[in-house]
């Protein structure tokens, strides 16, 4: 039985429609022992007689056997594993890695191999030194002279120990006495294996053949032994080297019916990963780039996408900023805690600050009072920024005593200004409440043109802002109480959640509605937790149920005349209720002199721990902050998709040099899920060194050696989950792109894959 038997076999290559004939109906029998020559002129199919011989390529028609098995149902990956067990190659173009050195690229042949390290250790000095390049034992492939480098590739098929080695024009690229030094080579190895050798110059070759095929046209016209097979070695020679054959199947139990012996481990598979990502500098920077862009150009999106959500959220900074102001600057600080007194100090005294209102969450907002002859909208603010005379009355004298600032047209405070004053009117709160508050003074305002707004202000005492501000927290907080297992969505103000001066500090007075939910039939005992969630802050108090009121009990427990209009009411202590709603201003303006100084500003307050909204920035004022959250994360999306093309892309440019490395790791008989193994260990390498280096740029930003507003950003906007959310889009990246690469390299037979790459 011979080696490989070819039977009729035929192979056509489909190109642009047009079908060409490579070799047809080849019948060939070979042997161990043999030293066959192929020839015939440019285009008679020789190579590719060759590559369907050394499984490089696929047939169409006939049977190829080897060792008397049939190969015509074989796949792509059956393929792989001939060629690892049976075949070594030798091109006219080398085919080797030429970034990694004489010795990388011999042990590369053992290592796909799976062979021990220590099997490795021990082989591959030899082996160079056969060749004669252990001088060059460690220099890198593409420094080497034409011969040296088959010299490299007679190693490497060396190394694989395969019974068959096809040589395609091995001396088609080399000076003749480098051809001399091949053939020599070569003739060695043909001893105890089967060489194939393919050359358009036959004499090189003539004192070492033992057979030459000569093609014209795709056939076999001419087939001579010139010294008959088995010459050169005697029949025991045979049985000892069919013995020791025999055993080297044994020795491997792994052994399927591809004939794939053990394959890379999983060590070698990381090394070679990275190895890979670092032997071509160039490469490396350029991928690195690459990543860095998308990092950046992602985490830029997923910043103003924050931002914009955070700019827009009800609490927190305002939707419309009636007072705008392009020297207004809005601060809150970066942990998002309170302002102290301390804070409010530094900015106070920092330079070119004009102004500062501390509470400005309740500046944009309006007030309204009322009694029965007059009412009037206002601007709140502390009576401590009224700059103005007062035409009427005086300064407050008590908390609940305010100032009315308005213009003198005859209709903002009416035919007889003067009148208003002494008067009590009531103040209505965001959440429903109501408070008396008592007109000390009106300021007829001077008449200014850049007034965009024109409405008056009210001026309160320090108590009143607080009480005000307190209103618009309880009524933009979510408030929830949990009662009996369930979670009450409670809004604060009539019909919902109200003060009562009659329950006392930590209990609740609840609907007796109620009672029928409890156990024994009477809520009164029972602890509930009412819970408080804003931008700002989150807040819990626990409380007991005091009692429940009825249609009999009600006036008496809680002092008001009809329950119809208090239906449904919780009602608890006015110091439990500041407790949940009163929790210090977070959010301030700062005015700055002077525009110009706008930029040093910023930099200023977001070095100092501030969190900056510049109001110059945002012409939205008027805009709808719902729409611009719903589209603001669709194009942040489209954009970070567009990035992902074109980062795919560039990568598939860069990674073009790799595809030669992938078609010769192929060649060399690796398998398509290893090789994509050891190219995610790259990419995934490239990815995580440029995410490190990202945040090594925002550290460097942090720490005040560089400064730029996209990485000041990220420092202000993303969490820990935002930075691990980033890095996992990176990596999922790397890991996907790498799987396509290796299947456009692994969609083709191995020889596709070189035609395609090179
Ligand atoms: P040789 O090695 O003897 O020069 P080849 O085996 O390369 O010849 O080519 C044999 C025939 O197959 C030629 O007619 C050639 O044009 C054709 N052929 C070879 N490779 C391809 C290919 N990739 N696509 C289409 N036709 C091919
Ligand atoms: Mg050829």
């Amino acid at each position: 039985m011979g080696m490989i038997r070819l039977k009729n076999v035929s192979k056509f290559y489909y190109s642009k429609g047009i079908i060409a004939s490579g070799i047809t109906r080849i019948n060939l029998d070979l042997d161990v022992g043999e030293f066959v020559v192929i020839t015939g002129e440019s285009g008679s199919g020789k190579s590719t007689l060759l590559n369907v011989i050394s499984g490089l390529d696929t047939y169409e028609e006939g049977e190829m056997y080897i060792e008397g098995k049939e190969t015509s149902h074989y796949v792509a990956t059956d393929f792989e594993g001939y060629r690892q067990k049976y075949i070594s190659s030798i091109f006219q173009s080398f085919n080797l890695v030429s970034s990694y050195t004489v010795y990388q690229n011999v042990a590369l042949a053992m290592q796909i191999d799976g062979r021990s390290s220590a099997e490795i250790k021990e082989k591959v000095p030899a082996i160079i030194e056969k060749v004669g390049l252990t001088a060059y034992k460690n220099r890198k492939v593409s420094r080497l002279s034409g011969g040296q480098k088959q010299r490299v590739a007679i190693a490497r098929a060396l190394a694989k120990e395969t019974k068959i080695l096809v040589a395609d024009e091995p001396t088609g690229n080399l000076d003749s006495a480098s051809a001399a030094g091949i053939v020599d080579l070569l003739t060695g190895i043909a001893k105890d294996k089967l060489v194939i050798v393919v050359t358009h110059n036959y004499d090189q070759f003539s004192d070492h053949a033992t057979r030459v095929i000569k093609m014209h046209d795709g056939k076999i016209v001419e087939d001579t032994g010139v010294k008959k097979a088995g010459d050169k070695i005697s029949q025991e020679e045979k049985a000892a080297e069919e013995e020791r054959a025999d055993a080297a199947l044994q020795r491997d139990p792994k052994e399927d019916t591809q004939g794939r012996r053990n394959t890379i481990s999983y060590g070698t598979q990381l090394r070679l990963g990275i190895r890979n990502t670092f032997n071509l500098p160039a490469k490396f920077l350029l991928l690195l780039l690459v990543f860095l862009f998308v990092v950046s150009a992602v985490s830029s999106q997923y910043v103003s996408v924050k931002q914009q959500q955070d700019t827009v959220s009800e609490v927190g900074f305002n939707t419309y900023f009636s007072h705008y102001d392009p020297k207004r600057i809005v601060v809150e600080k970066q942990d998002r805690s309170p302002f102290t007194r301390a804070d409010y100090e530094a900015l106070e005294n920092a330079p070119h600050v004009e102004k500062l209102i501390r509470e400005d969450m309740i500046y944009d907002s309006q007030v309204y009072i009322e009694n029965d002859q007059f009412s009037f909208y206002g601007y709140p603010l502390n009576i401590s920024s009224l700059e103005d005379e007062i035409t009427f009355g005086g300064l407050p004298q008590a908390d609940d005593e305010v100032v009315l600032s308005g213009y003198d047209d005859g209709w903002t405070f009416g035919e007889e200004p003067e009148k208003l004053v002494g008067n009590t009117y009531t103040i209505y709160g965001d959440d429903g409440t109501e408070r008396k508050v008592k007109v000390a003074g009106i300021v007829f305002k001077e008449y200014d043109e850049d007034d965009y707004y024109g409405e008056g202000e009210v001026y309160f005492s320090d108590a009143m802002v607080v009480e005000i501000r307190k209103s618009m927290y309880a009524s933009r907080a979510t408030t929830t109480m949990h009662i009996n297992g369930s979670d009450i969505q409670l809004m604060p103000g009539a019909g919902g959640l109200m003060v009562n001066d009659k329950v006392p500090e930590g209990y609740v007075l609840i609907s007796t509605s109620w009672d029928p939910m409890f156990k024994k039939g009477y809520a009164a005992g029972n602890d509930v937790n009412i819970h408080v969630k804003t931008i700002y802050y989150e807040a819990d108090l626990p409380l007991t149920i005091m009692g429940t009121y009825g249609e009999k009990t009600f006036k008496d427990k809680t002092g008001l005349d009809n329950l119809a209009e208090h239906e449904g009411e919780v009602f608890i202590n006015p110091q439990d209720y500041r407790r949940l709603y009163e929790r210090g201003s977070y959010q301030a303006s700062v005015f700055i002199d002077d525009t110009r100084e706008m930029e040093g500003m910023v930099d200023m307050l977001e070095r100092g721990g501030y969190h900056v909204l510049v109001l110059k920035d945002h012409i939205f004022n008027f805009m709808d902050g719902e729409l611009i959250s719903i589209i603001s994360v669709p194009l942040a999306v489209i954009v970070c998709l567009a990035v992902f093309f074109i980062a795919y892309f560039v990568i598939r440019l860069i990674l073009k040099s790799r595809g030669v490395y992938f078609a010769t790791v192929r060649m060399l008989g690796m398998g398509r899920k290893p090789a994509r193994r050891i190219m995610r260990v790259e990419l995934v390498l490239v990815c995580l060194i440029a995410f490190a280096v990202f945040l090594l740029f925002i550290y460097l930003n942090y720490l005040g050696v560089i400064y730029r507003e996209q990485l000041m950003n990220c420092i202000l906007y993303l969490t820990m989950r935002d930075y691990i959310l980033l890095a996992a889009i990176l990596l999922v990246m790397a890991v996907l792109i790498a799987g396509r690469f290796m299947r456009s390299i692994f969609k083709s037979s191995a020889m596709g894959a070189y035609r395609e790459e090179a």
